[in-house]
């Protein structure tokens, strides 16, 4: 069943990036499997994918224990100071570094660990309230402010787009935090690459493509429905 999800949500992938002119290979599909149990991922793993992911660090690695050693970790979600310690060296990539308080924590672990912890800064696009991520006005100062920080490397650029009835009204979003990263690559900034670009869910993939995305986040359209016990 999460088979005929996966393919399906494949095929969109493929539509979209033919709209575009985009080559399948640019865009990398992360099945966020938050709430979902392990059999759910090993589903998902057996079709084929390698990358997953969750928005909680105690989850993620309670996850980690028991997948396959293959798979490739995304946090997606907010990172709160209190857990980089238990993060670092666990992920594929960190979508969410949004304050420079919590670049400068990584930086310390990853340091320790020896290791480089590639990173992405969490843009709140809109500027909704109710979402994490740094201002569009001050995420060059981010930027800059984690380019000179030891064991982390900036990959890019992440947003969470509101949540819209038609994902045409996103398009003016991903947009933005295109031209953002465009802008900032501009700078040419030692130790920063723009190359990705992190946006897209469920409801509005298809237009993020179109839009110029490298990593899209698709969960409920993989796996179903979120239920969570409250
Ligand atoms: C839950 C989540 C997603 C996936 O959302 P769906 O609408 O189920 O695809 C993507 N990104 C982040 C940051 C999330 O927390």
């Amino acid at each position: 069943m999460l088979k005929e999800n996966y393919d399906e949500v494949e095929k969109n992938i493929l539509t979209a990036c033919k709209r575009a002119n985009r080559s399948r290979d640019e865009v990398k599909l992360i099945a966020v499997s938050k709430t979902k149990p392990l059999s759910d991922i090993i589903e998902v793993y057996n079709e084929g994918l390698r990358d997953f992911g969750e928005n909680k660090v105690q989850e993620m690695l309670k996850k980690q224990e028991e997948a396959p050693s293959d798979i490739k970790w995304h946090l997606i979600g907010h990172l709160q100071t209190n857990k980089v310690k238990q993060v670092v060296g666990r992920t594929e990539l960190i979508h969410s570094v949004d304050t420079l308080k919590l670049a400068e924590l990584i930086s310390k672990e990853a340091v320790k660990r020896d290791i480089i912890v590639s990173c992405l800064i969490e843009v709140n696009v809109a500027g909704e309230e109710s979402k994490f991520g740094v201002s569009v006005e001050d995420a060059l100062g981010l930027v800059n402010g984690a380019a000179v920080l030891p064991g982390i490397k900036i990959c890019g650029l992440m947003t969470i787009a509101p949540f819209v009835d038609n994902p045409e009204e996103n398009r003016a979003v991903f947009r933005k935090l295109r031209q953002l990263s465009v802008d900032i690559d501009g700078e040419n900034i030692d130790n920063v690459s723009m190359k990705a670009l992190s946006m897209g869910m469920t409801n509005d993939y298809m237009v993020a493509i179109e839009e110029g995305a490298t990593h899209i986040r698709v969960g409920t359209a993989i796996f179903g429905e979120r239920i969570y016990n409250t």
